[in-house]
């Protein structure tokens, strides 16, 4: 299923009700280039999930947690240089096992790690400066439902 949005504002309505949606122990996979909308997307899976304050990309320190309706865990791998480095910044535990949400933006680059089931979602840049098009898709078992809930309202 497909959206496109066409300026930040969108992708976080899209994305804030992603977030009112989720339920315990649900991976979402953020995949596009550098700039294409995955923290952005972040922050209003946050919103939807109740978290207030601030959400920043946690390029440099890999791992930020947030408190709301449920534990929101945030990876961002880009800097991570080796996929032994994983268990030490408590990525299986959290991934694995979750009482929260896990998201985790450039998680194909260590795709091996990614747990069996999460929804992924890739975001391109269009033709339109502040045109996105992002394409959900459930990995393995449980997010069938979202998918079609999420069709049901955005699909472009
Ligand atoms: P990433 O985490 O993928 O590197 P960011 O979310 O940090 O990207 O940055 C995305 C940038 O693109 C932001 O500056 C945002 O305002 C801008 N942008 C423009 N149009 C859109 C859109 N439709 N959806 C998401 N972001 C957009
Ligand atoms: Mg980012």
């Amino acid at each position: 299923m497909e959206v496109v949005t066409v300026s930040p504002a969108a992708t976080l309505a899209l994305s804030e009700d992603v977030g009112r949606r989720l339920q315990p122990g649900m991976v979402l996979c953020l995949e596009g280039e550098l700039g294409a909308g995955k923290t952005l997307f972040a922050q209003g899976v946050a919103a939807g999930l109740g978290v207030v304050g601030e959400v920043t990309s946690p390029t440099f320190n890999l791992m930020n947690l947030y408190r709301g309706r449920l534990p929101l865990v945030h990876f961002d791998l880009y800097r991570l240089e080796d996929e032994a480095e994983l268990d030490g910044i408590g990525f299986y535990e959290y991934a694995e096992a979750p009482a929260g949400v896990v998201l985790i933006e450039w998680g194909e680059r260590f795709s091996e790690a990614l747990p069996a089931a999460y929804l992924r979602v890739e975001i391109r840049q269009g033709e339109e400066r502040e045109g996105r098009c992002l394409r959900f898709s459930a990995v393995g078992e449980g997010y069938d439902k979202l998918l079609k809930e999420l069709a049901e309202k955005w699909s472009s």
